[in-house]
């Protein structure tokens, strides 16, 4: 690869990527290519895709044709001797290990602490050791303003501090990208704020984020990028002063019509 190859590269690159189940085809050529520190936001109604697009980003989700690289590796192939392999699920595991997501519910492990929750992976991956993990998961923790939560167990905390510690317990990887998969929606309106406010921090040190929501202020607020998504397509995509504001697309504005 030439030094310009390398520089326009994308750390994220989707290329016209299908996707059905059944006969139904829910990801109909997706192409979008997330550059290094971006912050791109996915808007789109509901059902159009768009947890199976992060999905796909994130191997939780096999494809039917196109391409998904991360960093230059391809997402669930590997090429060997000229031919593409499936990856082995180790492999799959490791690679997946450089990619953070967090969900719309949390997904903490329940029977775990919040320290624990944030120690699990680098400790069972053997990036860290138990002690390093220890110090490593009471930073992030604190990062997240949940310091003295450390012991508490998933069902002893808020909806926003659950959510803040599964993030931190993205973080606890150094992933390369954080995928957030409507991170707010199912908190009460109170607790909104106090994830947002994270999501804000990670945004302004640099953190390549892609992050599914509805909270079109934040949106216009934090990202680079929007791209809206409709019938598994990129109906409209470009700058939030541009898409938010001053959409080109009859869907994007019905859509906005709807949620603001
Ligand atoms: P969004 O996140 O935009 O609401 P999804 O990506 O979750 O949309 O879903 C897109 C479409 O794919 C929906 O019609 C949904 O019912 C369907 N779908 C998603 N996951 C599966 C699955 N595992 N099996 C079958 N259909 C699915
Ligand atoms: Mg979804």
């Amino acid at each position: 690869m030439t030094a310009t190859q390398e520089a326009t590269r994308g750390l994220v690159e989707i290329h016209d990527v299908h996707k059905s189940y059944g006969g139904h085809e829910v990801l109909r050529g997706i192409d979008l290519t997330i550059q290094p520190g971006e912050v791109v936001a996915v808007l789109g109604p509901s059902g159009s895709g768009k947890s199976t697009l992060l999905r796909t980003i994130n191997h939780l989700e096999g494809i039917d044709r196109g391409s998904v690289t991360v960093d230059g590796q391809l997402i669930g192939y590997e090429l060997r001797g000229g031919r593409l392999h499936e990856l082995r699920e180790r492999e799959i595991l490791r690679r997946r290990t450089q990619i953070g997501i967090v969900f719309q519910n949390f997904n903490l492990f329940p029977h775990l602490t919040a320290l624990e929750n944030v120690t699990e992976a680098p400790i069972a991956t053997g990036a860290l050791s138990k002690e390093d993990a220890h110090e490593l998961a009471l930073g992030l923790l604190a990062r997240v303003g949940l310091a003295e939560k450390a012991d508490q167990y998933p069902r002893q905390l808020s909806g926003g501090q659950q959510q803040r510690v599964a993030i931190a317990r993205a973080l606890a990887l150094k992933p390369k990208v954080i995928l957030f998969d409507e991170p707010t929606s199912a908190l009460d309106p109170e607790l909104v704020g106090e994830v947002l406010d994270v999501i804000r921090d990670l945004a302004q040190l640099g953190t390549t984020l892609v992050i599914v929501t509805h909270e079109i202020g934040f949106a216009r607020e934090v990202a680079d990028r929007v791209v809206f998504v409709d019938g598994g397509v990129i109906v409209e995509q470009g700058p939030p002063s541009q898409v938010l504001v001053a959409p080109e697309h009859p869907r994007t504005r019905e859509f906005l019509a709807k949620v603001l």
